[in-house]
């Protein structure tokens, strides 16, 4: 079974599908995609529509739960109502991980609300998932930092560096809580990633969902004619995917 590590549910998904997910689940299944970890859109474009978003995701899980794996999104700058709505996530609606795109959300890594909310997710043992790759505030060493300064938790570099900084995610991949999902890096680096890198700790995704176009069949294509050993290809489609939550 395939399982894609990085999928929204994106604004437009919303607006015309409201919450039901057999139009998505078609997509999935075209491709044999088992599984999808469902990050939000909305709940990453605006502070005040995450709550809502939040819900969503776990309402579509709850639709079909064995093909969905929800992450929810909070806002560092909502202070403590944000360390509130991360929890009510994790232990109130069951996400099963929190994700962060500083860059688009407009906060720093070294945000203290940040901080306390890394830490609290780890105590929950929910992994904090980033999207990673674009400076100022999205780069592999500040999420580095951030699994130094809490190695209790897992993170996860969602798109491995991108297409320009893939080699810092895999100086951040030296350490033992980092992951990092194979969606935006090149063939080529695929290829060193997959040579170098723990191969406990790789991941596979397309970022589908953002909006309407079909990012699976390029990215699957891409992953299947890389240079890479059968065993670790399935192992990063198939295990990996649900270890991630095995503390
Ligand atoms: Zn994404």
């Amino acid at each position: 079974m395939i399982v894609d590590c990085h999928t929204h549910w994106g604004m437009v998904w919303e607006d015309r599908d409201q919450g039901n997910p057999s139009e998505r689940l078609k997509v999935l299944d075209r491709y044999h995609v088992g599984k999808a970890y469902l990050l939000g859109h909305y709940n990453l474009h605006r502070c005040d529509f995450a709550r809502e978003d939040n819900d969503r995701l776990a309402d579509i899980t709850r639709q079909k739960p064995e093909r969905f794996i929800p992450f929810g999104s909070v806002w560092p700058q909502m202070g403590a109502e944000a360390v509130f709505e991360a929890r009510r996530c994790l232990d109130g609606l069951g996400l099963k991980g929190l994700k962060f795109h500083p860059w688009l959300q407009g906060f720093s890594m070294g945000d203290p609300i940040l901080g306390e909310i890394c830490a609290m997710a780890g105590e929950l043992k929910a992994p904090v998932f980033f999207h990673d790759g674009t400076p100022c505030y999205s780069l592999p060493e500040q999420v580095a930092g951030l699994a130094r300064r809490f190695p209790d938790n897992r993170f996860v570099l969602g798109h491995a560096g991108l297409l320009w900084s893939w080699r810092s995610a895999l100086e951040a991949l030296q350490l033992p809580n980092v992951w990092a999902c194979l969606c935006g890096p090149h063939m080529r680096a695929i290829e060193v990633l997959c040579r170098e890198a723990s191969p406990d700790r790789l991941l596979w995704g397309t970022d589908f969902g953002f909006g309407f176009s079909d990012p699976v069949d390029y990215r699957l294509s891409l992953f299947m004619r890389a240079n890479v050993e059968d065993d670790l290809r399935n192992q990063i489609l198939e295990e990996n995917p649900l270890r991630l939550f095995d503390f």
